[in-house]
């Protein structure tokens, strides 16, 4: 039985001890010799029916935001069914730890009521008394043997206000912490199907707009946290610009390495409606008021979105080898597209060059060094993960898999060899971690993924890309590779998915929330466990990721804000 079905029994045995004594109060009156219980049952029924009003109260306190205020009479009438399992579902995440606690307050009424249902005689079954016509009172009495003495209920009595109370405060400080709980968890996330859609069509359309021969082609996807939600798809991805860096390894030894930097922007062509006070200096710069049609009767003006971005040229061209294209890009002017490419959906993926801060000629200075590096202190270079560096780029990682699940971005089983920092040429060292970023090889053979099927030890890591982020977490935290962390004992891991694995849920059950506070703590577990509460665990499922979002990525975004003062 549910801790709510077993608040449904006590509902129901509420009013029916009520009424039972009522209906002996009445009897009484038939039968003089017994009057004088008269006025103890009556303060046996007050006494019962107030702690009734607590336990409702309580309970649609414990309800409220579960079940809607108007349909609370109902939902409290009709106990059991469906939506009282939903409902439980829910009250488990309310309740968290408390639920345990609560529900056992709940069973000691359900308890205390039993005995006295017993002491009163009643039909075991329906629960009511075994006569009707009171004027029977005084034989049924003699033959059911029930109890009239209130100080026969007493210990009964005491444990039911005892439970009850109970309740009251658990329920009060469960609601008082859960606005901090809560604050994060209400945030709906952002359409991540559409991200990874978009991520999956921009890994195809560069790789189809790359016709050349060439080998050395490459490409490293900006990584960065996605949380806010747009009104639909078309604005989150019209304003949500993907960066990369082109990368190519040409075979001509003198410029070994040539790198560029842009956005990739889906231009939408819809028109969209822009109210007239927003298109002050700031929209000026960039929109072509030529283009705009103004309506007199009309607050608003419409202005076709793909023009946002040309000023000088009168519209971006299709880029149609995108090998040349990359080469010949010219020294960029802020937001200006030099050139789209065109998706299997004849959709625009515009190109925004940008600039490299200094010394532009110097391509060789690009330098880049995989998270594995800089973990192992081979990247060579003098700059540690700074506690800042940690969490920010722990966002970055958390928000990305959501982005690039199932996309040739991202492998199953990606890894430390997989995330890069960038260093640009001339930039400062500190610069190097702002973002992480995924490095995807563009030769014909690359976008396959590796479809090893899992093994039954493996299996118990039921989702692989979220157990490597919580690997991966870890080792951002203590700023070294997860095999460094290894102890003899977690080498001793016959019958588990490995050395990794023991090390991880050795280091949750013992360090991380002392080394990094509980939330980070929080979200290192359920990537390792895959400890959602929930029937898939799959990162394409909306139910899914709004569930890691909100224990993964909202925690670690916390985390960071309170590291940063901004909580
Ligand atoms: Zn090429």
């Amino acid at each position: 039985m549910s801790g709510l079905e077993v608040a449904g029994v006590v509902l129901g045995s509420l009013p029916l001890v009520i009424s039972a004594l009522e209906h002996y109060t009445n009897g009484i009156h038939t039968a003089k010799r017994y009057w004088r219980y008269k006025s103890e049952l009556r303060s046996l029924i007050l006494q019962i029916d107030t702690e009734r009003g607590i336990f409702i109260n309580t309970l649609e306190q414990l309800l409220s935001g579960l079940v809607r205020i108007e349909h609370m009479t109902e939902f409290l009438s009709n106990p059991g069914g469906e939506v009282w399992q939903d409902v439980d579902v829910q009250l488990k995440t309310r309740l968290r730890s408390a639920y345990e606690v609560y529900f056992g307050n709940v069973s000691g009424m359900a308890r205390s009521l039993k005995r006295i249902r017993e002491k009163l005689a009643l039909d075991p079954g329906s629960g009511k008394p075994q006569f009707s016509d009171p004027s029977l009172f005084k034989q049924e009495y003699k033959r059911l043997q029930f109890s009239l003495r209130k100080s026969e209920y007493s210990e009964q009595l005491s444990d039911l206000r005892n439970h009850n109370q109970a309740l009251t405060r658990l329920t009060q400080q469960s609601l008082e912490l859960e606005p901090s709980r809560a604050e994060t968890k209400t945030r709906s996330c952002p359409n991540f199907n559409a991200l990874q859609s978009y991520a999956r069509s921009l890994f195809d359309t560069l790789r189809s707009g790359l016709r050349c021969t060439c080998e050395g082609h490459a490409i490293k996807l900006r990584l960065e946290n996605r949380s806010n939600k747009a009104e639909d798809d078309e604005d989150l991805l019209g304003s949500t610009p993907f960066r990369v860096i082109f990368t190519y390894n040409s075979a001509a030894p003198a410029t070994s390495w040539t790198w560029k930097e842009a956005d990739i922007r889906w231009i939408v062509d819809k028109p969209i409606s822009v109210p007239v006070s927003s298109c002050g200096p700031k929209l000026t710069r960039r929109v072509r008021f030529d283009q705009v049609q103004t309506s007199s009767s009309s607050t608003t003006v419409t202005v076709t979105q793909q023009h946002i971005s040309v000023i000088t040229k009168p519209t971006p061209e299709q880029i149609q080898d995108l090998c040349h294209a990359i080469s010949t890009l010219q020294q960029p002017q802020l937001n200006i597209c030099a050139g789209y490419l065109l998706d299997s959906l004849k959709r625009k993926h515009g190109i925004y060059p940008l600039d490299i801060p200094i010394c532009q000629d110097k391509q060789e200075d690009w330098s880049a060094y995989t998270l594995r590096q800089v973990l192992t202190r081979r990247a060579g270079f003098g700059r540690r993960l700074m506690q800042h560096d940690k969490f920010k780029i722990a966002v970055d990682l958390a928000s990305s898999i959501l982005q690039l699940y199932k996309t040739p971005w991202l492998n199953d089983d990606w890894g430390d060899d997989d995330v890069y920092f960038v260093h640009r040429p001339g930039a400062p060292l500190s610069s190097v971690y702002q973002h992480p970023f995924i490095y995807r090889k563009f030769s014909s053979a690359t976008t396959n993924q590796s479809l090893v099927p899992p093994s039954p030890v493996r299996s118990i890591i039921r989702n692989q890309t979220l157990f490597t982020l919580g690997v991966l977490l870890i080792e951002l935290l203590y700023g070294t590779s997860i095999e460094e962390l290894q102890t003899p004992h977690d080498l001793a891991c016959q019958g588990t998915p490995g050395a990794v694995w023991c090390t991880a849920e050795r280091l949750i059950d013992e360090e991380i929330a002392l080394e990094a506070g509980q939330l980070y703590a929080d979200a290192v577990r359920r990537c390792v466990r895959c400890d959602f509460n929930r029937k898939t665990y799959s990162l394409d499922d909306q139910d899914f990721q709004q569930a890691v979002f909100d224990g993964v990525v909202a925690p670690l975004e916390k985390t960071l804000q309170h590291f940063l003062g901004q909580d």
